[in-house]
């Protein structure tokens, strides 16, 4: 059976609020509709949500908007002192918190725990942002002119987020919208309420301590109509919505209509390539761990294994040796490395997308049935990996699980290219070589035409400090480091005449 004194630790109940406008949590209400979170390593009851309602939605954003007006004109490196307070937080919730992660979404417990990292590594990004939210200066046509550039606030900005990453999305989101001087309300997904309301808790004590106005940290538990609402609605100037396609083109074209920023990270379905000239036991541990870590569910997961003719079958034989030793189980086991799917609809998708390859003509080599892992009833699969050809259909789609599609290049580098780019995602890609030719191809404009683009490097786990984002149906988003932070910001051109004539650009004459 699993310890569950972590969810004391974070403040969890049995029953939880719908909402918080960051000191201030809503009253349990008996009335209000709930939802009952499982969880997906052992099946069991962890607790229960109050959903929130339309009206809710209107408290919210009423302190948001108030909050806004005092946290805008905040000097930027002060609003980075509480980013800067919030990543001390998270280090000393880390644990319970990475429990927490592994517990409600099922990945295994390093990956909770990395999860948590990633949330503290973007606090420090943030904080050090904080002093660098700078305007170029460009030179003026005019005579005593100054012409030059800041980055203004934008106001309330709206997270809607996914279960795979359930904090660290909204943090790579929320410290830099906040350090920015935006104020943010999260939507958390519904599958994963429990991360975020223990997260606002690790904020209020920094809230508290410091004095802070209501309404600058804000979350709303909800479903898909919360977030259609929130896109809807004017007030919000950004919506950054992360998880499906489908999802992020209704997101984008609500936020679109009504001529609002959205910030879109969606599916992916992220290829693999091993040329003849690869470091081949580099890349069998890149493509394992890209595509059945987190249980194939991160959007980065290695979805397709491209593999020169030359050394197929040497990669096909790796990789059906590695596979059955793989050990699947409860997450929070740390000899575990794969744990379940996040629930019974996931599972079923994953077998369907199976029998759909097989259908098109793949051949299933290994895995792809339900797993019993010992006396725990979760959602539990046995990792597959399936000859495939890239045109199937069911290939062309992102299937959120742990299945590899096998898929057999010859010549040069460029027809594994072009098999990777031909998919409607975008999001992220790698090539293993050890041949510089073929790595800067892979790089260059004829190359991969994803966000990402990694060279002996597996397609997931990225850093904080790059953009994240991908291209095409990814949504074309970039978030974390970089200079994402100009998502969050609006631009202002400034001219300042210091002279004492007022001569108009283009020698535009005007006598009056
Ligand atoms: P999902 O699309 O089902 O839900 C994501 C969020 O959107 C949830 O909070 C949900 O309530 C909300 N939502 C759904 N419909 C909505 C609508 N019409 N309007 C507003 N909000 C709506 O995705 P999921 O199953 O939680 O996550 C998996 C997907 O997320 C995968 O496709 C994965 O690739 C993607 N993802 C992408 C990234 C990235 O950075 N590109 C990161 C993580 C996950």
């Amino acid at each position: 059976s699993v310890q569950l004194d972590f969810l004391k630790e974070l403040g969890i109940e049995q029953r939880n609020p719908a909402f918080s406008t960051g000191r201030k949590f809503a009253k349990l209400d008996e009335n209000r509709e709930t939802r009952k979170i499982f969880s997906p390593a052992d099946g069991e009851l962890i607790a229960e949500v109050e959903m929130a309602t339309e009206a809710d939605l209107e408290i919210i954003i009423k302190e948001a908007q108030n909050a806004f007006e005092i946290w805008k004109v905040l000097p930027a490196p002060k609003r980075g002192e509480i980013v800067r307070q919030i990543g001390e937080a998270l280090r000393k919730y880390k644990e319970p918190l990475g429990k927490l992660v592994t517990y409600e979404m099922g990945k295994i417990y390093q990956e909770g725990l990395g999860e948590v990292q990633e949330m503290i590594d973007i606090c420090d990004f943030a904080v050090g942002q904080s002093r660098q939210l700078y305007g170029l200066e460009m030179k003026s046509e005019r005579q005593d002119h100054r012409m030059f550039e800041q980055w203004h606030p934008l106001g309330i900005v709206g997270i809607i987020s996914a279960f795979n990453f359930p904090v660290a999305v909204w943090s790579w989101n929320s410290m830099i919208a906040s350090i920015a001087g935006n104020v943010c309300i999260w939507k958390p997904s519904e599958k994963t309420p429990l991360t975020a309301i223990a997260c606002q808790y690790i904020l209020q004590d920094v809230l508290n301590e410091n004095d802070l106005p209501e309404g600058l940290f804000s979350y709303i538990i909800g479903d898909a109509s919360i977030g259609a609402k929130m896109s809807h609605d004017q007030r919000f100037p950004l919506i950054s919505a992360t998880g499906s396609t489908c999802m992020g083109k209704k997101v984008g074209e609500a936020v679109g209509a009504r001529l609002g920023k959205s910030l879109l990270e969606l599916g992916g379905n992220n290829a693999l390539i091993i040329t003849e000239n690869a470091d081949i036991e580099m890349a069998i541990r890149a493509t394992v761990f890209g595509a059945v870590g987190t249980c194939g569910q991160r959007c980065t997961s290695t979805r397709r294994l491209i593999v020169h003719s030359n050394v197929y079958q040497q990669v096909k034989d790796r990789l059906l040796k590695i596979y059955p030793s793989l050990s699947i189980g409860n997450p929070l086991d740390e000899s575990k490395l794969v744990g379940p799917l996040i629930d019974k609809d996931a599972v079923d998708a994953f077998k369907a997308a199976i029998e759909k390859a097989k259908a098109e003509g793949g051949k299933l080599l290994i895995g792809g049935e339900s797993f019993h892992a010992e006396g725990l009833s979760g959602n539990y699969v046995q990792p597959a990996i399936i000859e495939a050809e890239n045109h199937y259909e069911i290939v062309q789609d992102e299937t959120f699980a742990p299945i590899l599609y096998l898929i057999k290049y010859s010549g040069e580098v460029e027809n594994a290219i072009q098999i990777q780019n031909d998919v409607k995602q975008g999001l992220s890609s790698a090539i293993f070589t050890n041949h510089l030719l073929e790595s800067e191809v892979f790089l260059s404009a004829a190359g991969s035409d994803c966000g990402i683009a990694n060279v002996n490097i597996g397609t997931s786990g990225a850093e904080i400090g790059g953009a994240f984002g991908g291209e095409k149906e990814t949504g074309g988003g970039r978030e974390s480091g970089s200079d994402s932070w100009k998502a969050y910001m609006r631009r202002q051109t400034n001219t300042v005449n210091y002279g004492r004539v007022l001569p108009l650009a283009q020698g535009i004459k005007f006598d009056i």
